[in-house]
């Protein structure tokens, strides 16, 4: 027999049954697909440059790949990406035992959280910042402190140093290189300087979802040379789904401090959390240098022409070594982003208190670029926007 719960009535035990750490957490936000974009606006070409995806599409190597590989579909994936892990081991020079490979950097960020927060954990991560951060440190129930970007939207060094001297129990310190939203970075010096600091027993978790665009600048710190020499416990996070193209496909992996930390990881993953297309993509794009070449040649050169025309249109841009730029628009950024989408174009909006100015734009194609600016720059000098007040 089936009996009829009334809505409310099992909303209310939700309600009470859910833990509390989980009610509170934010949405995550991922708006709206290209798909669904188009959808709604069938009289425009619609680009997506709110999601920092590779412009070149996926390389053909994978899509050759991935025709073979389907056909094993029926089997269960490697658990251990075995392949895969080899060949990140030879082309990084790491240790094979002490690489974790999740269903996108994402799931192991959730499994870090998962095997070392507990309620009360300090936790220290940037504002404005990539939200799985906080999020998955909240729902464990940590005590969770953002550190603010200077106001020329730098990493606030002496800030991150004096929050660090002030927590001698500080467990986990979480940050972006290139950082997500901003694009800027922490150089050798400064990155040194923040390990240093630490307690000994501080875990350190460097996000490198950007790593592949900035790895040629001076600006940007070789965060494994600075790891591997000192003690702490530390993993670097990294994936195939923003410069290798792979974002559909969910793959990302984490090199450790020591295998035993991949041990305590594999207890709290889910055994076969990266399928086998993925783990066939992957092996494939690390076997293509030329698309990843091309990808990074694209950014740079697009990156280093974009700056300077959003600055002639008397716009602050925040520094870059990512495949973004987070422009402040000295407007609302959720009603630029909206009119934007009028002009075909998906940007976007920031909503972090204190930067709701402030749109992330994802470069593209040089031709999409130019659709973005010139929209922009139409959307701008109508002055039917509301200016400063929020
Ligand atoms: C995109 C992004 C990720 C997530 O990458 P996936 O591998 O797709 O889960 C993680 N961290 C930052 C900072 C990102 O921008």
């Amino acid at each position: 027999m089936v009996t009829k719960i009334s809505n409310n009535e099992s909303e209310h035990s939700v309600h009470v049954l859910v833990r509390p750490e989980v009610a509170e957490l934010p949405p995550y936000g991922a708006g709206q697909t290209l798909q669904q974009a188009k959808a709604n606006r069938p009289d425009v070409e619609m680009i997506n440059l709110s999601v920092n995806e590779n412009p070149f599409g996926v390389s053909p190597r994978v899509t050759r790949a991935l025709d073979e590989s389907l056909k094993t579909s029926a089997c269960y994936p490697d658990s251990q990406c075995r392949q895969l892990r080899q060949a990140l081991a030879q082309q990084l020079s790491f240790p094979c035992d002490s690489l974790v490979v999740g269903n996108g950097s994402e799931d192991i960020l959730a499994m870090l959280c998962k095997a070392f927060i507990k309620p009360g954990d300090k936790v220290l991560v940037a504002r404005p910042t990539f939200s799985l951060h906080p999020i998955y440190a909240n729902m464990m129930g940590a005590d969770v402190t953002a550190v603010s970007m200077t106001a020329n939207m730098q990493y606030d060094v002496d800030s991150w140093l004096t929050h660090i001297s002030q927590m001698p129990d500080l467990k986990v310190l979480m940050l972006a290189n290139p950082s997500n939203p901003v694009g800027c970075t922490l150089d050798h010096k400064s990155l040194t300087a923040c390990v240093a600091a630490c307690p000994e027993d501080t875990l350190i978790v460097l996000d490198e979802a950007y790593f592949e665009f900035a790895q040629d600048e001076n600006a940007f710190a070789d965060s494994l040379a600075i790891l591997s020499a000192q003690s702490r416990p530390w993993i670097i996070l990294r994936t195939f789904s923003k410069a290798y193209g792979l974002a559909g496909l969910r793959v990302g992996y984490g090199l450790v401090s020591d295998s035993q930390m991949v041990d305590y990881l594999d207890r709290v993953r889910t055994p076969y959390n990266v399928n086998s297309l993925a783990q066939t993509a992957a092996l494939a794009v690390l076997d293509d240098p030329g698309y990843l070449q091309q990808t990074v040649d694209l950014v740079r050169q697009e990156r280093m022409r974009l700056i300077p025309v959003l600055q002639d249109m008397g716009l602050f841009v925040a520094p870059s070594l990512a495949n973004f730029l987070f422009i402040d628009c000295q407007r609302n950024a959720s009603e630029v982003a909206g009119l934007l989408l009028g002009y075909g174009i998906m940007v976007k909006p920031w909503q972090e208190p204190g930067y709701e100015h402030y749109i992330r734009m994802t470069i593209g194609l040089e031709q999409q670029n130019n659709r973005f600016v010139q929209a922009l720059a139409e959307i701008l000098k109508d002055n039917k926007l509301k200016t400063g007040n929020l």
